[in-house]
C-alpha cells in the first residue's frame, strides 16, 4: 500500500499555499481540489478584484491570483486531484481519504474553507447583481468606487453586520442595516455602536425581497415583516452579513469543532485534536477571514506537518 506524506483536502489560498510549502520541503503533496463541493480555486474565484492582497499594488483580479497560486504548487511538484473527498477515516494511521478512490495518508490539512451565506431573491444571482453590487463581504469589496457616497444596504443583525456597517460608514454616504427583528442580535455593545453612530439607520423588522438595477444595483427593495409593506428605495450596494458555513460536513465528526462548526485547533498552531491532522484557513478561523491570513495558516499547516513526519521518523 502506497502511503502519501501529505494530503491536503481543499484549493483556496490556504490549500495551495500548504502545497507550495510541502512541496518545496520534498513532501510530494496531493492537493484535492474539489469539484462539486464549491469552486476549485475558493472563494476568490467568485470575485472580481482582489485590492489587499500584498504584492499586487495594481490589485489583482481573483481568478489569476488562485491560477497563480496552483500553478506555484505545481512547480514544485504538487499533484492536484479534481475530486471531491467524500469521506475520511481518522481512527488509525495511516489515515484514509476517500474520493472517486481511496488514498493513504501520514498527515492531512484540511483547508476545505468556508461558505458565505447569501440570500437568494430576484436580483442576487450570480448572472444578475452578485458581484456588481451585491457582496458578501465588507472588508474585501467596501472600499471598491462603486461603493462611494452611496446608501449602502447591509443584511443581518450580528457583531459582523454591526462591524461590517461601521466599517461602510468611511465610504458610504449613509449605511442601512436591515434587521428582520425589532432587537439587535449583536452584543450591547456592539448594538450600541450601531443604534448611536451617525451614518447608521436600523431599518427593523424588515426583509430584502428583491434587488434591481441596470449594469449595477440601483435599488433594493425591502418588505415590513408586521405591516407586509413594500418599499423600494435607492441603494448602491447590498452586503450580506449573515454568517458563513465552514465546509466539513465529509469529516463527519471524526475531528473536533468548535460550537459553531469550525474546525477547533490548538491556538498558536495548525493542530486539531488527532495528531497528524492539521487545519488552515476559514474551515478554522471564524474571525478574520482573508486571502493573507488562510495563506499564512497554510504555510503554518504544512511546517506543521513537515515537523510532524519529522518527530515520527517518516522522511
Ligand atoms: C465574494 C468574495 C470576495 C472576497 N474578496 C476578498 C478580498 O478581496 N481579499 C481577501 O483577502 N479575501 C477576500 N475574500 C475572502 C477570501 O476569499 C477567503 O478568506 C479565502 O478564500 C479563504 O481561503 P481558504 O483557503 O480557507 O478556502 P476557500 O477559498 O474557501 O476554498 C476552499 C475550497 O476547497 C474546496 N473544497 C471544499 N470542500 C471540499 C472537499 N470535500 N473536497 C475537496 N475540496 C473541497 C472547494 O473548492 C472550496 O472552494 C472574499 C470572499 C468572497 C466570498
Amino acid at each position: 500500500m502506497h502511503i502519501n506524506k501529505v494530503v491536503i483536502i481543499g484549493s483556496g489560498p490556504a490549500a495551495y499555499t500548504a502545497a507550495i510549502y510541502a512541496a518545496r520541503a520534498n513532501l510530494t503533496p496531493i492537493v484535492y481540489e474539489g469539484f462539486f463541493s464549491g469552486v476549485a480555486g475558493g472563494q476568490l474565484m467568485t470575485t472580481t478584484e482582489v485590492e489587499n492582497f500584498p504584492g499586487f499594488p495594481q490589485g489583482i483580479f481573483g481568478p489569476d491570483l488562485m491560477i497563480n497560486f496552483k500553478a506555484q504548487a505545481e512547480r514544485f511538484g504538487t499533484v492536484v486531484v479534481p475530486e471531491d473527498v467524500v469521506s475520511v477515516d481518522f481512527s488509525k494511521t495511516p489515515f484514509k481519504i476517500t474520493a472517486k478512490k481511496e488514498i493513504y495518508a501520514h498527515t492531512v490539512i484540511i483547508a476545505t474553507g468556508a461558505t458565505a451565506n447569501r440570500l437568494y431573491v430576484p436580483g442576487t444571482n450570480d448572472e444578475e447583481f452578485w458581484q456588481k453590487g451585491v457582496t458578501a463581504c465588507a472588508v474585501c469589496d467596501g472600499a471598491a468606487p462603486i461603493f462611494r457616497n452611496k446608501d449602502l444596504y447591509v443584511f443581518g443583525g450580528g457583531d459582523t453586520a454591526v462591524e461590517e456597517a461601521i466599517f461602510l460608514t468611511k465610504f458610504a454616504s449613509k449605511v442601512f442595516l436591515v434587521h428582520r427583528r425589532d432587537e439587535l442580535r449583536a452584543s450591547k455593545i456592539m448594538s450600541e455602536k450601531a443604534l448611536s453612530h451617525p451614518k447608521i439607520e436600523v431599518v427593523w423588522n424588515s426583509v430584502l425581497v428583491s434587488v434591481e438595477g441596470d449594469n449595477v444595483v440601483k435599488s433594493v427593495t425591502l418588505e415590513n415583516t408586521i405591516t407586509k409593506e413594500k418599499t423600494t428605495r435607492e441603494a448602491g450596494g447590498v452586503f450580506f452579513a449573515i454568517g458563513h458555513t465552514p465546509n466539513t460536513k465529509f469529516l463527519d465528526g471524526q475531528v473536533d469543532l468548535l460550537s459553531n462548526g469550525y474546525i477547533k485547533t490548538v491556538a498558536g498552531s495548525s493542530k486539531t485534536n488527532i495528531p497528524g491532522v492539521f487545519a488552515a484557513g476559514d474551515v478554522q478561523d471564524h474571525i478574520y477571514r482573508q486571502a493573507i491570513t488562510a495563506a499564512g495558516s497554510g504555510c503554518m499547516a504544512a511546517l506543521d506537518a513537515e515537523r510532524w513526519l519529522s518527530e515520527q521518523g517518516i522522511h
